[in-house]
């Protein structure tokens, strides 16, 4: 397995990791009912997607009450 030369500098490490943090996920208000939802998923409220249904949420209740 290739190995490293040289140990990175505390420096470097650092400088590498500047660019790690944590970013709060894009809110977007749902165009189908309204409330706040993350960009770019299926609302968990609707199931709605692109103006579309992709996911049933009356399922997905009805399986949580039968275990
Ligand atoms: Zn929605």
């Amino acid at each position: 397995m290739a190995l490293p030369k040289r140990k990175h500098s505390l420096s470097r490490s650092r400088k590498k990791l500047t660019h790690n943090k944590h970013v709060a996920p894009l809110l977007v208000e749902c165009k189908e009912c309204r409330k706040l939802k993350v960009a770019h998923m299926v609302c968990p409220f609707c199931g709605y997607y692109g103006g579309r249904e992709i996911v049933k949420i009356e399922l997905k209740e009805k399986k949580k009450e039968q275990r």
